[in-house]
C-alpha cells in the first residue's frame, strides 16, 4: 500500500507536463540571448510562458519574473524592494504566521537597518485589519502577508489587505504559494504589488518560479549578471523549467474549479470523520476559511512524530507541518501563534490532498487514522493521565 496525503510538500509533475518539457532539453535548446534562429525560437517560447503565467493571475506579460522557485521571489520581493525604496522608509509589516522563508528575510533585514513589525494572528490563524493598521507608521513601506497559510491553510483577507495598502500608499506583496492552483488568484483585484508563485505547486518541476512585479514597483536585483528578466534576474533562462510552469499553469487555469472542489469533498469528509470516530481530536486552522485540500488535526496524548512513523510503516506518507522546517525540533510557529501550547503543537498532524488523491486513498487513510491513534494513545503514559 503506498498512499501520498503530502500534496504541501511536494507534488509530482503532471504528465502533461512533462510531455511539453521534453522538447526543450533535445531539439530547443536554444538560448533566448542568442541572435540566430534557435535563439529567436527560444525567445519566442519565453515569451509565451511568461503570458501564460501572466494570464494565471490576471497580470500583464511585463510583470513577471521568472526566478529558481519561492524562496528566491520571496528573497527578490521583500530584499529587492527593501534596498531599492530604503529612502522612503524602513519598516515593514508580515504576520507571524509566514513561511520560514519570511521569517528568515525579515531577520536579514532587520540585521541591515530595517524594522520589521510582526503581526498576531487569531485562534484560527487569520490576521486581522485592524492589528495590521495598528502597526502602520510613516516609515513602513511594505507589507508581506502570506495568501493562504502552508500548514493549517487558513486564507486570510487578501483583499482587504490590498485596499488598506492601496490607500495607505504602502507596497503589497503576498507569498502566493499554498493557495496556488486552489483558489483564483487576480493581481488587481486584491491590488497586489508582488505575487511569489511557485512551479511545482501546480504540478510543474521543482527550481522554477516566478515573481509577479506590478508596473512601477522598483526593485533591486539580487542576482546580478547578463540583464536577462529585465535586468532583475540574470543568468540564462531556464528554458525547460519555464516551459513546464507555463504548461501546469494553463492546465491549472482550467481545471482548477473542479479540482478545487473535488478535493473539498475529500477535506470535508476528513475532517467530519476524524472529529466524529477519534475521540479528543480537533482541528487546527479555520473551519471555513481553510484551502479546499487542507486537513490539520492535533490528538491529545500522542505526539505527531509517532503518528507519522506508524502511518509510514503502513505506507501512508503524512507530515506533522512544513516541509522547510521539519528538521528542527522546535513546534511549528504557526501553531503557537494561534495559542497552542507545545505539547499540543507536536501532537498535530497535517494532510494535504492533491490532484491525484483518489476516493479509495481516503477510504483506506480514514480506516487506518482511528486504530493508529488508539494503539499509541495505549502505549502513553500522556493520555492514561488525562
Ligand atoms: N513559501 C511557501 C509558503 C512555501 O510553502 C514554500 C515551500 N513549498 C516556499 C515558500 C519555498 O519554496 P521553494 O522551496 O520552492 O523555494
Amino acid at each position: 500500500m503506498s498512499i501520498y496525503l503530502d500534496y504541501q510538500s511536494a507534488k509530482p509533475l503532471d504528465p502533461r507536463v512533462i510531455t511539453a518539457m521534453k522538447p526543450y532539453f533535445y531539439d530547443k535548446f536554444g538560448n533566448p540571448s542568442s541572435l540566430h534562429k534557435v535563439g529567436d525560437n527560444a525567445t519566442n517560447v519565453l515569451n509565451d510562458a511568461r503570458l501564460a503565467i501572466a494570464n494565471f493571475i490576471a497580470a500583464e506579460k511585463n510583470e513577471i519574473i521568472f526566478t529558481s522557485g519561492a524562496t528566491e521571489s520571496n528573497n527578490l520581493a521583500l530584499i529587492g524592494f527593501a534596498l531599492r525604496n530604503k529612502n522612503k522608509g524602513n519598516h515593514i509589516i508580515i504576520s507571524e504566521i509566514e513561511h520560514i522563508s519570511i521569517h528568515n528575510i525579515a531577520k536579514f533585514l532587520t540585521k541591515n537597518g530595517f524594522t520589521i513589525s510582526k503581526v498576531p494572528v487569531d485562534q484560527f490563524g487569520k490576521v486581522s485589519i485592524e492589528k495590521i493598521k495598528e502597526r502602520i507608521n510613516d516609515k513602513t513601506i511594505l507589507i508581506s502577508i502570506g495568501y493562504a497559510n502552508n500548514e493549517i491553510g487558513t486564507i486570510q483577507p487578501i483583499g482587504e489587505i490590498g485596499e488598506l495598502c492601496r490607500n495607505k500608499k504602502i507596497a503589497f506583496h503576498s507569498d502566493a504559494v499554498p493557495a496556488e492552483g486552489l483558489l483564483p488568484l487576480d493581481v488587481n483585484k486584491d491590488n497586489l504589488d508582488l505575487l511569489t508563485l511557485s512551479s511545482n505547486d501546480i504540478y510543474g518541476p521543482k527550481g522554477i518560479g516566478a515573481l509577479y512585479m506590478r508596473k512601477g514597483i522598483k526593485l533591486n536585483p539580487l542576482i546580478i549578471g547578463g540583464g536577462q528578466e529585465h535586468g532583475l534576474r540574470s543568468g540564462s533562462e531556464n528554458i525547460p523549467g519555464i516551459v513546464g510552469m507555463a504548461k501546469a499553469a494553463e492546465i491549472m487555469k482550467i481545471e482548477m474549479t473542479a479540482e478545487a472542489e473535488r478535493l473539498s469533498n475529500y477535506r470535508d469528509r476528513l475532517i467530519k470523520e476524524i472529529l466524529t470516530n477519534i475521540p479528543k481530536s480537533y482541528l487546527n486552522g479555520h473551519p471555513s476559511r481553510r484551502l479546499p485540500n487542507n486537513a490539520h488535526f492535533r490528538f491529545s496524548g500522542i505526539e505527531g512524530e509517532s503518528l507519522l512513523l506508524s502511518l509510514k510503516d503502513k505506507g501512508i506518507a503524512i507530515s506533522t507541518g512544513s516541509a522547510c522546517s521539519s528538521k528542527t525540533l522546535e513546534p511549528s510557529h504557526t501553531l503557537i501563534a494561534t495559542g497552542l501550547l507545545h505539547e499540543e503543537a507536536h501532537g498535530s498532524l497535517q494532510i494535504t490532498c492533491g490532484r491525484f488523491t483518489t476516493e479509495k486513498d481516503i477510504d483506506t487513510f480514514l480506516n487506518v487514522i482511528p486504530g493508529v491513534v488508539n494503539k499509541l494513545r495505549k502505549l502513553s503514559p500522556l493520555y492514561k493521565e488525562e
